[in-house]
């Protein structure tokens, strides 16, 4: 059986050490104020695993990698599919 796992975020893949090192890099960037925090984070990544715009942990309608977007406080979905969430 041959597929493409459309639901492995960075997080799940060995093969993406370089962009989650990135992400750490990237998150340390950002004032403390300006991190979604571990539970709108962890919401967002939800509603994400059960899009159909999710491809390989990035985000088919707007390209971004999922998990950059969703650490950011005032981040948002292209589709507004966080948008009661915030
Ligand atoms: S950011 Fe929005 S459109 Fe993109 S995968 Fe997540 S829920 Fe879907």
């Amino acid at each position: 059986m041959s597929g493409i796992c459309r639901k492995c975020l960075i997080a799940a893949q060995a093969e993406a050490a370089d962009v989650e090192a990135e992400m750490d890099s990237f998150l340390k960037l950002l004032k403390p104020e300006d991190l979604a925090g571990e539970e709108l984070f962890s919401e967002r990544i939800a509603i994400c695993r059960e899009c159909s715009f999710l491809l390989g942990a990035t985000c088919n309608a707007c390209g971004c990698y999922v998990e950059f977007r969703a650490n950011v406080k005032d981040g948002s979905c292209p589709k507004k599919k966080w948008q009661h969430r915030v």
